[in-house]
């Protein structure tokens, strides 16, 4: 069976098309500049050169039909009929507490969506923009929502709770839901099939670095905390993110520069983190090229970054009382070795025997080991595959 794994942002679409019978990728793809002038679909399929198709899509159903197409067309198209997609999987970024595990999703499943919205205002209408868009075009074919959050409900309150007034959780839903869901399962289970042991008796931490990044405690395979919070604003600093803050610096910058409130929080969101630190930029390539000529603020930001993931490590290591394996993924976890060094040192009173020339000369792609062989802890590289999850989890739904 074809799955088709759908990922709708507000002006953006991503998909992937793959082959259940061997988890391979068939096709795959991005609309960009939706409902915005100069459109545009990259899309990559036979061959596996990538076809540019420039055409109006004024909504997302315009671009899901024109994925459609690119995927039955006669010259780089991989099916000959939509017939051939037997599902389709949406990313949709949160459920509240109402979900804890993917769905097929109906109209019910939509109405709850909807009613969550306002918790992700800039991601979940565009999942449900996604959703309906698809529907629409593929009215018969069977979908199933997979959430972000969903990974993380099995938190206890005392992780998830804020030491906020009680009704801020019960009346308005205030806690922490955390995010990245998919990728820290994913990861969790592949590096506990990669040292051949149970998960239930594994305690890992889960280190997701991108452009967002978050840190996930798993316990026996659930997830117990994680460095997201009620947005993903929360935890370590991120590309453009400021993560863990004083919530009271909030009104003192309102005060001192007359931002607004939503100003203020774009500001945290997009104008902070390792751009923010460095004045440099927000990619870590970006930075560790500057940190060559020297750049100090470049440095600073780096040195920053690691000591709060490393923080985060050995907060986490305290909360399940013990760790047998750091991992590492996502974009940075998996390519940027200087800041795996960077993270990991200083961390032997863990039991961690970091293999600093391992590290230097890992293999791309694929689980890679960092500990040296004897490392009480091991710390692996396990590249992450969310779409994979994705249609993993639609395929068992159907
Ligand atoms: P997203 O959160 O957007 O899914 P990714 O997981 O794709 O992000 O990570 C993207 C980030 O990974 C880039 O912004 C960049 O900082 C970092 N990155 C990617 N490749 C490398 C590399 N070779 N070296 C260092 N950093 C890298």
């Amino acid at each position: 069976m074809n799955i088709l794994v759908i990922n709708a942002g507000s002006s953006s679409l991503k998909y992937q098309l793959i082959d259940m019978k061997t988890e391979g990728v068939v096709a795959k793809g991005l609309c960009e500049r939706i409902g915005i002038a100069g459109s545009v679909l990259k899309h990559k399929g036979k061959g596996g050169e990538e076809v540019v198709v420039s055409a109006p899509m004024p909504d997302h159903g315009a671009a899901i039909q024109l994925v459609l197409d690119a995927l039955t067309d006669k010259n780089h198209g991989v099916i000959k009929s939509m017939k051939e997609i037997g599902a389709v999987g949406h990313r949709v970024v949160h459920s509240a507490e109402d979900f804890d595990k993917s769905v097929l999703i109906d109209d019910k499943v939509l109405a709850v969506c909807e009613k969550n919205a306002e918790l992700a205002p800039l991601h979940v209408p565009a999942n449900i923009t996604g959703i309906r868009a698809c529907k629409k075009v593929m009215p018969d074919t069977p979908m199933v929502a997979v959430f972000d959050t969903a990974f993380h409900s099995t938190m206890p309150p005392k992780a998830y709770l804020y030491a906020v007034p009680y009704e801020a959780y019960t009346d308005l839903k205030v806690r922490r839901y955390g995010f990245h869901g998919t990728s820290h399962m994913f990861v969790a289970r592949e590096a506990a099939a990669y040292l051949k042991k149970p998960i239930e008796k594994l305690k890992l931490v889960t280190c997701h670095l991108g452009n967002g990044s978050s840190i996930t405690a798993v316990d026996g395979g659930k997830s117990v905390d994680t460095s997201m919070g009620f947005t993903p604003l929360e935890g370590v600093p991120m590309g453009t993110r400021s993560g863990d803050i004083d919530a009271a610096v909030i009104e003192y910058l309102m005060n001192k520069t007359g931002m607004t409130i939503a100003e203020t929080i774009n500001y945290l969101n997009k104008k902070s983190g390792v751009l923010g630190v460095s004045g440099v930029g927000s990619d870590f390539r970006d930075l560790a090229a500057a940190e060559k000529e020297g750049n100090r603020r470049a440095i600073l930001a780096l040195d920053l970054f690691a000591y709060r993931v490393k923080k985060y490590i050995g907060a986490y290591a305290a909360a399940m009382n013990g760790l047998d394996c750091v991992v590492f993924t996502a974009g940075v976890g998996e390519n940027d070795a200087a800041m795996r060094q960077r993270i990991m040192d200083g961390t032997d009173f863990l039991g961690v025997d970091f293999d600093k020339e391992a590290n230097k000369n890992f293999t791309r792609g694929v689980i890679f080991e960092l500990s040296k062989k004897g490392s009480r802890v091991k710390v692996l590289i396990v590249p992450t595959n969310e779409e994979l999850v994705i249609a993993r989890e639609t395929k068992n739904l159907v």
